[in-house]
Formats: structure tokens, sequence, C-alpha cells
């Protein structure tokens, strides 16, 4: 257990890690959006970490979020990032709760996305997941299908695009993977990287990452 001081605690010192992180390449830290990964942790947990003045919250599931949020948006207004896989049935309720979008990845999913987004009258900035380490596994669209899915997300869906996000594999260097990521971002004109997490954020960041998703170096292991 995590108690409510040790959640600010953690907090400010992953964010004088952020802070170093970038003086040391040259960036201000403001550039720098951190992400607390809110999720398995209870909605008291996410109070603590609202209450030290966090801001942005990162949930990798849809029903998880929805029994979660509600109360604490309405009271605290925090922008709310989905950082995990989204079923194309899930893509309504997403769209009403969050605010960002880090793992479009399909076409069929954008079509969705753009379709509750007009239903709705709400416009959620999204992150392209490319599947960097074109693991079978993971989300994320193939590097080879990146340009062409995003120009058909922007041109075709109209759905605003604003980065690219990676979860590099586990037994990889993570730097090739965010450089990567980087390259591909660059080549799109997109200034937003969603990349980095609490073992390597400082490397991401080094790597231009303007969205690190930090979960337990903030809220402690998950069970
Ligand atoms: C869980 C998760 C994180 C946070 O991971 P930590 O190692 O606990 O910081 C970041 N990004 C995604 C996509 C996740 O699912």
């Amino acid at each position: 257990m995590t108690s409510d001081t040790s959640i600010a605690t953690a907090i400010a010192d992953v964010r004088a890690r952020i802070a170093a992180a970038a003086k040391s390449c040259g960036r201000d830290p403001a550039s720098v959006h951190l992400i607390a990964v809110s999720k398995t942790h209870g909605a008291d947990k996410a109070a603590a970490a609202l209450a030290a003045g966090q801001q942005d919250f990162g949930e990798n599931r849809v029903q998880e979020a929805e029994d979660k949020w509600p109360a604490l948006k309405a009271a605290h207004a925090p922008r709310l990032h989905l950082i995990g896989p989204l079923q194309t049935n899930k893509a309504r309720d997403a769209v009403a709760l969050f605010d960002v979008i880090h793992t479009l990845d399909r076409p069929r999913l954008a079509e969705k996305l753009a379709a509750e987004m007009q239903a709705q009258g709400r416009s959620l900035s999204c992150f392209v997941q490319v599947n960097t380490g074109r693991e079978e596994q993971k989300a994320g669209v193939d590097p080879k299908d990146a340009d062409a899915f995003i120009t058909a997300c922007r041109d075709e869906w109209r759905i605003p695009v604003v980065g690219l996000m990676c979860i590099p594999p586990v037994n990889e260097e993570p730097a090739l993977h965010f450089a990567f990521l980087r390259e591909i971002a660059k080549r799109n004109g997109l200034a937003q990287l969603s990349m980095g997490m609490s073992d390597d954020f400082e490397i991401a960041i080094a790597l231009g990452a303007t969205h690190i998703r930090v979960g337990s170096a903030i809220f402690g292991a998950r069970a």
C-alpha cells in the first residue's frame, strides 16, 4: 500500500527527475507532460495524486476507468489518457470519458472514433500507436504501414492526430525504438511523442518524448 504522502513525494521525485533529464539535453522541462498511470489502483490513489497537483492520468481499460473516474472528473477536471488497446465496441464510451487516445492503430478504429467524435461533438487528440518492435502479440500499426495510416487518419477520417506512441519490446534497448518512433513522427510532421515509462523515461526525454507514461514509480507496484 502506498500512502497519500508517499504518492505526493513520488510525484515530486519523478518531476525532479524529468526536470534534470530535460535540462541535461537542453530541453524545457515544461515540454514534457507527465501522465500518471493509475491503472489497477483505486480512486483513493488517484485522488491523492490529484491533491498533489497531478492533472494528467493514464488508464488502459475503458471499463475500469468508467468505474473509477466519473466523480473525480466532475470534481477536478483532470485530463484522462487512454493508453491501452481500444475495441471498436468501446469507442463510444471511450470518446465520452477520455480526453486523449494514445492507441489509435487500425482503420476500423479510426472510422469508429471519427464517427463517435462527430456524434458526441467532442474532439480528442489522438496518438497513433506504432508497433516499433513488430511484435506479433502487440498492438500498434506496423512501421511500414505507419505513413499511409497517419495520412488516412488525417485526410480520410479527419482525426486530430497529434503524435505517435510506442511500447518497446521488454528485452530490447528502448533508445532504438524511441529514436525510430521519432523518425517516423518527423517525416510525418508530427510534434508529439508518447514514449517512456517508469524504467526508461529519462532516455525517452533525451530522445524527444513529450508525453511520458509513469505508473509504478508514482503509485508503487501493481498487484
Ligand atoms: C502500465 C503502462 C505504463 C506504465 O508502466 P510503469 O512501468 O508502471 O511506469 C505505461 N504505458 C502503458 C501503455 C502501460 O500499459
